[in-house]
């Protein structure tokens, strides 16, 4: 039997892939790149905007009728969803919760008559088949408790349930044995992480990862204002493989819509927040990077709301924001209230923010001219040069090398070119030669 797995959304999706491919395998399949002719195609789907949902449509749709004898299998956000179920009946054969993984197979053999045995029960002690061989996110626990009036995700994935420290402390492990050099502890909102046993929360964990013989970075996501104590904001100022770099979703700045929103903070603490971080950030070499997240044309947003996200754009100076357009989601609170921010006016208000973000991110980025920073080597473009990522999460493109030996993609029989082809996955110091908005050039130093 042969499987395709479409993965679409955050890097939960992505985690929860990795483990269902590597279930899958230990069963005997066998991973095919081409949708249209696996026996089993999975698409893990995400709920959380009308895109997303619409895309699964079109990809059911063409599988259909390219792979008609395939099993059609949803999974992820939208696999619970009454209304999607009903619209896609005739042609998905199995609806799968994330969590109940390891019925998969019972379920496919139901269909194909094909024996197989199943014995897990909980997906996160399923262990994964990495996409990367040096980076690899870690999910921590899944679910969320918060409800944000706008949100699917708690009706999706359901409460929050978090894995004991003892078992991520072995998956990270393992992965540091093998030579990984990133590890991103991931979860909806890491920072309400508690091990129910030993009652170690997300500073307690993040102390214990950091301190592991290695040379590694360390990352984690997604994380919420209102559980960003000041325990945690410690944490991220000593845990020396902590990577700079915080994504912190603030939404929105008017306090207002926050509320309206059930963020539970205002935008003065989240102000006060990114202070404190700063300060504690202040002993490491690099400006620590804030990312965040944004949502124009919630309903209600008045013209005046939104000045308020832009001022609070200014002062915050992100290097980066993943902006969104307001999407009613069927079954949320705010699905209730009246969606009456045109399309066009929430595009503004994107473009807005996105013209303004340009600005704030190279005026954050000047900082680099001329310094020589690390950077963890994560791919090679279709002209062969090689991209990576700083501790800072900015993305670096290697121009060639300090030596002075230019361009050296094309010089194949320079002897750099041999260096730099064993640079992926590696760690390594590059001298920034040219800041721009979002990516910045450099050399590659001896
Ligand atoms: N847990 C994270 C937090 O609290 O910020 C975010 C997780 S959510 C899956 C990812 C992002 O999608 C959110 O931060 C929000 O900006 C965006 N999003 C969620 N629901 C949305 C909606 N209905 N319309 C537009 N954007 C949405
Ligand atoms: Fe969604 Fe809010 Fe939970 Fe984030 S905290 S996953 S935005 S409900």
């Amino acid at each position: 039997m042969t499987y395709h797995i479409i993965t679409i959304g955050c890097q939960m999706n992505i985690s929860d892939s990795e483990r269902l491919a590597a279930f899958l395998e230990q069963e005997g399949f066998k991973s095919l790149p081409n949708q249209n002719k696996a026996n089993v195609v999975v698409i893990n789907t995400c709920g959380v905007k009308q895109g997303a949902e619409d895309r699964v449509y079109g990809l059911v749709n063409v599988i259909r009728l390219r792979n008609p004898k395939s099993i059609i299998v949803i999974t992820g956000c939208l696999s619970e969803r009454p209304d999607v179920q009903r619209r896609l009946k005739t042609k998905v054969d199995i609806w799968l919760k994330t969590a109940d993984m390891a019925t998969l197979l019972d379920r496919i053999r139901k269909i194909d008559k094909t024996k197989f045995r199943v014995e897990l029960k909980d997906y996160l002690k399923i262990k994964p088949k990495y996409n990367s061989a040096f980076s690899a996110f870690v999910p921590i626990g899944n679910g969320c408790n918060n409800f944000c009036s706008y949100c699917v995700v708690p009706y999706a994935r359901g409460r929050e349930t978090y894995r004991p420290a003892k078992e991520i402390m072995a998956e990270v492990k393992t992965l540091l044995k093998k030579g990984y050099k990133e590890i991103n502890l991931i979860a909806q909102n890491v920072n309400s992480y508690r091990d129910l046993k030993s009652g170690l929360d997300f500073a307690d964990l993040l102390k214990m990862v950091n301190d592991l013989p290695g040379n590694f970075w360390l990352r984690f996501s997604t994380s919420h204002p209102k559980d960003m104590t000041d325990k945690l904001i410690k944490a991220i100022g000593t845990c020396q493989k902590l990577c700079e770099h915080i994504h912190l979703p603030i939404q929105s700045g008017s306090d207002e819509i926050l509320k309206r929103m059930n963020r539970s903070y205002n935008s003065n603490r989240y102000r006060q927040l990114i202070k404190k971080i700063r300060l504690q950030n202040k002993y490491k070499k690099i400006p620590i990077a804030i990312t965040t997240d944004i949502i124009v044309g919630f309903p209600g947003e008045t013209k005046k709301q939104f000045k308020e996200t832009v001022k609070l754009f200014k002062e915050i100076s992100f290097d980066l924001a993943y902006i969104s357009r307001y999407s009613p989601r069927y079954g949320t609170l705010s699905f209730k209230m009246k969606d009456n921010v045109s399309e066009e006016e929430k595009k503004k208000r994107d473009q807005e923010l996105q013209l303004l973000l340009r600005k704030t991110a190279l005026a954050d980025n000047l900082w680099y001219q001329d310094k020589i920073i690390d950077v963890l080597v994560d791919h090679k473009d279709r002209q062969g040069i090689y991209l990576g990522k700083s501790r800072t999460f900015k993305t670096i493109k290697i121009m060639g090398s300090e030596s002075g030996k230019d361009d050296l993609k094309v010089k194949k029989n320079n002897s750099d070119v041999k260096k730099q082809n064993n640079i992926l996955g590696q760690i390594v110091k590059v001298k920034i030669v040219r800041v721009r908005d979002f990516g910045l050039e450099g050399l590659l130093m001896a």
